[in-house]
């Protein structure tokens, strides 16, 4: 046993595992636990991984320009005030060591993502976890739990595990109500999924304390392959920069993301069928005594009786080849989130929760 003590956060990688992709002993098993894109990855960005094998001796490139191109066409943002990670993980650490240390809060609410916490401890920061009002993030709370040591706040919008979203006026409310040292992160892993939402682009254009987060792993089904980006004000952008590696994406994931981003057909076909049977699947579910909230991303985090309840639909669906997430660990013992498949796994969900009842 070595005699150097980790930093505590590394510890805490377990709560962020996105579970097995199998169930011994059971056939046709579907994954529905880590809100991966069910129709797979765009086509093109399969022939770009392919057609990247023969250039993997290289190193890849290492500003990531061609990609930060591409996504600067799609989106209408800057590509210089653009950076590219291994997944938006990458990004989200890349802030806490930049901005986050010893002594300084780092702000997360009641039900937020595993990896704001999981990174401000392993930069040595604290991690200070803010209550929501009904699983809906609250300014008010956020803006209460500031102090003069708080230098990072983050927001999933929509939120993961539970769906939900805040509007831009109060996203705005709390950008500018935070205390001047202060930087919002708004992590849009799931800003795909809503007709219209920039994200936080606008925002960001007004505002010097304000960076958003995006991925390639949800809606363009690349999650295996780690890429996802940040878009904020140059000065902090420069500063990820300095934090970042050289090589932090390979050529066959900068390759990939570039060609998902521009299939505009296959994201539009995505984004559709996650609207149909996340619909669907909240109304069937609901029918069955089973609600949720209003889902505006790619899963719905079903809300049982109790507890028990919930595990025993959870232990009935893996017998049923269903693989959902328990979301205990984020403070929610009564649910399960339940990423939105295609037809059929919808359908099986569904069929599947009947029974248990
Ligand atoms: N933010 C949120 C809210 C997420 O749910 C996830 C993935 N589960 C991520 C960030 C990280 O995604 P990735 O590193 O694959 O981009």
């Amino acid at each position: 046993m070595s005699l150097i003590a980790p930093q505590p956060g590394i510890m805490d990688i377990a709560l962020y595992q996105g579970g097995a992709a199998h169930v011994d002993g059971v056939a046709n098993v579907i994954k529905l636990s880590s809100n991966e894109n069910p129709l797979g990855p765009s086509p093109k960005a399969v022939e770009a991984v392919r057609n990247s094998a023969a250039g993997i001796h290289r190193y890849p490139n290492t500003d990531h320009a061609p990609l930060r191109a591409a996504i600067g066409e799609m989106t209408g943002l800057n590509p210089e005030q653009i950076i590219c990670g291994a997944g938006s993980d990458e990004i989200i650490s890349f802030l806490c060591q930049a901005y986050a240390g010893p002594g300084d809060e780092v702000l997360h609410t009641e039900h937020g993502f595993a990896m704001y916490r999981i990174s401000a401890l392993a930069a040595g920061a604290t991690p200070v976890e803010v209550r929501e009002r009904d699983r809906i993030t609250d300014v008010d709370a956020l803006l209460a739990g500031c102090t003069e040591r708080t230098k990072l706040v983050f927001v999933a919008n929509p939120n993961n595990p539970t769906g939900t979203m805040i509007c831009a006026a109060e996203i705005a409310r709390l950008a500018d109500g935070l205390p001047q040292q202060a930087l919002l992160v708004l992590d849009g892993a799931y800003a795909e999924f809503v007709d219209g939402y920039d994200g936080g682009a606008a925002l960001i254009a007004e505002r010097d304390n304000v960076v958003m987060t995006r991925t390639f792993s949800k809606l363009y089904g690349l999650g295996g392959l780690r890429v996802g980006w940040g878009y904020g004000p140059q000065p902090i952008i420069d500063v990820l920069n300095r934090v970042r590696g050289p090589f932090n994406l390979s050529t066959t994931a900068l390759l990939a993301a570039e060609a998902a981003i521009r299939d505009t057909d296959y994201v539009e076909h995505c984004r559709a069928q996650n609207s149909r049977w996340r619909a669907w699947l909240a109304k069937a579910l609901a029918e069955l005594g089973v609600p949720s909230d209003t889902s505006c991303a790619n899963f719905i985090l079903a809300r049982f009786a109790s507890q028990t309840e919930a595990e025993a639909c959870d232990a009935y669906l893996q017998t049923q080849g269903l693989i959902v997430r328990r979301v205990a660990g984020y403070n929610l013992p009564n649910a399960l989130r339940i990423t939105v498949g295609d037809e059929i796994a919808c359908r099986r969900v569904a069929a599947a929760v009947a029974a248990f009842k």
